[in-house]
């Protein structure tokens, strides 16, 4: 069985452990565009501890995360940072936790709050909902994946098998999913010295959420950018477009040799990233024309031309243009319109507007 067979027959909460650096590893989740989605993790080892970030979205991916770390050494995890606060980064951690009960957890400011927040209330509401949920698709299975009489396309028939396959476990682990609120929280960064190597953990501005935070390695000129970066599709709910083109024209500065995006392949190049900073600048501009001609967001909606920057994302593979639309390009031009508007969507907030 080739490899690429054994991860299509694996559970979804499936990590492999490559190689960047003597010491410095990928924790991959494969297929991103699989659901329920669960972020990548990287695992730094130095001189006397360990260091993980995200690679703990759900209870089975934290404990797979701790057994590829004790693999490789028997060195103990003593930090954990969190990216943003979306529960596919971090909802196992108390599972890390169990294994080192030392374990320091360490986010943006933000996404402490977030994660102890009103934002987290999804969770309830999702572990309410699944049951239900994946109960229609257990009918669809029965009815022969079809809708109407009529089969549903391949590709979404796929898509439905593979959770309807998973559907315990997916259930079991979202149920034991909880949140453990960081213990350290920075505001623009934070270094971890130790004698091995530092790691500078960074805030540099607004992107895909209020508080992403990216980690750097300068000495090796690797960088854990969270969601600031996820391929082959971007995530854009909770984002600030505008903001976020400047937030990754600040990366362009950094002599990066690995990025590890927050979701997808290792990037050694940066390509990518100038592609989706070029497509959310184009939203932006196009957003910004709109509000100052009076467009209201159904309307920006409804007439948006991509430019052809879409195909770039997802070619002609049907599921990549559903998690397109599903993923990037509807919420996306919900939060260029009200960032456009000086409306700030923050799920902490509430919607707000200027001078109120
Ligand atoms: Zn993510």
């Amino acid at each position: 069985m080739g490899i690429e067979q054994a991860i299509n027959r694996a559970d979804p909460f499936t990590l492999i452990r490559r190689p960047l650096l003597a010491d410095v590893w990928l924790l991959q989740r494969p297929q991103p565009e699989r659901q329920p989605v669960m972020s990548n993790g990287l695992i730094v080892i130095n001189e006397d501890h360990v260091v993980l970030v995200d690679g703990c979205g759900s209870p089975l991916l934290a404990d797979r995360a701790a057994a590829e770390i004790q693999a490789l050494t028997p060195l103990p995890l003593r930090y954990l940072v969190i990216t943003n606060w979306h529960g596919d980064h971090h909802l196992g951690a108390y599972r890390l936790r169990e294994h080192w009960p030392q374990l320091e957890i360490i986010s943006h400011g933000y996404t402490r709050e977030a994660m102890g927040g009103a934002p987290m209330s999804y969770l309830p509401q999702l572990q309410a909902e699944l049951p239900g949920q994946l109960a229609e698709l257990r009918q669809l299975e029965a009815e022969g994946f079809s809708q109407d009489g009529r089969p549903l396309p391949a590709f979404l028939r796929a898509d439905f098998e593979d959770l309807v396959q998973f559907d315990q476990l997916i259930l079991s682990e979202l149920q034991a999913s909880k949140v453990t609120l960081p213990d350290r929280v920075f505001s623009e960064r934070l270094t971890l010295t130790s004698a091995r190597r530092s790691i500078e953990i960074l805030y540099l501005g607004r992107g895909r959420t209020a508080g992403d935070a990216v980690v750097w390695l300068p000495t090796e000129g690797v960088l854990a950018t969270g969601d600031l970066v996820a391929a082959p599709t971007p995530f854009a709910s909770d984002s600030y477009p505008r903001a976020w083109v400047a937030t990754l024209a600040q990366l362009e500065q950094m002599p990066i040799r690995f990025l590890v995006p927050g979701h997808g392949d290792v990037l050694t190049n940066p390509d990518y990233s100038q592609q989706l900073q070029a497509t959310l600048a184009m939203v932006a501009e196009k957003a910004e024309q709109a509000v100052t001609s009076g467009l209201t967001l159904e309307a920006f909606k409804e007439d948006f031309d991509w430019e052809g920057q879409d195909l770039k994302f997802h070619g002609n593979n049907p599921t990549l243009a559903l998690r397109w639309q599903q993923w990037f390009a509807g919420p996306v031009l919900d939060a260029a319109h009200h960032e456009a508007r000086g409306v700030d969507p923050d799920p902490l907030l509430g919607p707000t507007t200027p001078g109120r």
